[in-house]
């Protein structure tokens, strides 16, 4: 049994496909978070992140990478290395500060 090509998506793919591109082209000039993306294409900051994993995906046909700066405590310094997540934490888990630097995202050479 053949797949069926999905002829009417719930949201159209070229409007997608812009923003993706507006983001794309907006991390190629430079870094960025999540927030500051969702202003200056006017998205909500939720929906900035699965166009981001989107991107990063799609990425690796071009020999680019998403480049991401972890997010950093605003008061100890710690940095969130280790997360695979592109969201931003909630609070540091050593010193309890909600005060975080959010993740930075940037297009570029590996
Ligand atoms: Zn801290």
């Amino acid at each position: 049994m053949k797949r069926q090509l999905d002829r009417k998506p719930h949201v159209p793919r070229s409007d997608q496909e812009t923003i993706r591109h507006g983001i794309a082209a907006i991390l190629r000039r430079q870094a960025m978070s999540a927030l500051e993306i969702s202003a200056e294409l006017h998205i909500p900051e939720r929906d900035v992140y699965p166009h981001l994993e989107h991107i990063r995906l799609s990425l690796h046909a071009s020999g680019e990478l998403l480049h991401v700066t972890p997010a950093e405590c605003r008061r100890c310094g710690f940095v969130f290395a280790k997360r695979g997540r592109l969201t931003s934490p909630s609070r540091c888990p050593l010193c309890r500060c909600e005060g975080i630097f959010p993740p930075l995202f940037a297009i570029g050479e590996p």
